[in-house]
């Protein structure tokens, strides 16, 4: 169980930022994953005042807050049918309803998890960050990077694309033994594989939509896989090939 001494309700994103600088300090998204760690912390940090919870559409771009929760992705009409329905179809089997109702977009990116359903499909999206200080970062980049004490403040993803996803998990509401995610933008496909089990990556960058199924099966080789209680190393590597197929095929289809 995490504890925490103070809570404080962030009036601007400054003090949120300066007060995230001491290690004592944690940032509180939707607390769903935080709560289950056994921690304590002096200063629980709330970003919920800071008007980050919002789905804004511009010309190029979808911009998203980073409080923002899975739900609000998963049903938003704007980005379901700019993007074929992609975020219904990756969120709607993360756990249940109402924790998606509170498990925010920034928690889940920001965390890097080795079993991300979410940053697997903006990886193949080609989404970026954007960090309080540090300003806009490739989620590609950031995905390698060690967590530090910036803040995400928003997530974008370039409009003008379609993506698919396909995944699989042992039991419903489990987290995904695999998952993979192809977009495809100006005639170019992305291709992110998560759950391997380790963060997820971009398995291929700006290849031809077209790929066979050998071609795609040469692609799913290169990644790295490994073996956890929920699938093991070869067994992933089976899949993967199956599951790049199908996430490719879900780009052409919408
Ligand atoms: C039981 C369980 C099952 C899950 N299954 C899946 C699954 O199948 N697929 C999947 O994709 N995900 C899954 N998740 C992850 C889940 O979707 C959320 O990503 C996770 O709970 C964190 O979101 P949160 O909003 O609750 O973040 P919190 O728990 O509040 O925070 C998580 C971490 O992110 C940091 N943080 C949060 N927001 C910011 C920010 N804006 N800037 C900087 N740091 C920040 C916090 O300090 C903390 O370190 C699961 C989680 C749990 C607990």
């Amino acid at each position: 169980m995490a504890i925490y001494q103070e809570y404080i309700m962030a009036s601007t994103l400054d003090e949120a930022y300066a007060l995230n600088q001491k290690k004592s300090a944690v940032i509180v998204a939707g607390n769903m994953w935080l709560r289950m760690c056994k921690m304590r912390k002096k200063t629980a940090i709330d970003l919920s005042a800071l008007g980050l919870d919002k789905i804004e559409e511009r010309e190029d771009a979808f911009v998203i807050g980073a409080m923002t929760t899975l739900r609000q992705l998963e049903k938003s009409e704007a980005l379901n049918g700019a993007f074929g329905g992609v975020f219904e179809k990756a969120l709607s089997p993360i756990v249940g309803t109402q924790f998606r109702n509170t498990a925010t977009v920034g928690g889940s990116v920001y965390s890097r998890f080795g079993f991300s359903d979410v940053s697997t499909v903006l990886l193949a999206m080609g989404a970026s960050m954007v960090l309080h200080k540090r300003g806009e970062v490739p989620l590609e980049v950031f995905q390698q990077e060690k967590p530090d004490r910036d803040i995400l403040t928003h997530v974008v993803i370039p409009k003008g694309q379609r993506a698919g996803v396909a995944s699989v998990r042992m039991s419903e509401t489990d987290i995904p033994a695999l998952v993979c995610a192809a977009a495809v933008r100006d005639g170019k496909m992305n291709i992110a594989v998560g759950a391997r089990p380790a963060r997820a990556v971009l398995a291929a960058k700006g290849v031809s939509p077209d790929l066979t199924a050998a071609e795609l099966g040469e692609i799913a080789q290169n990644v790295m896989y490994g073996g956890n209680m929920r699938a093991g190393k070869a067994y992933r590597e089976r899949v993967a090939p199956v599951l790049m197929a199908r996430a490719a095929a879900a780009c052409r289809e919408v």
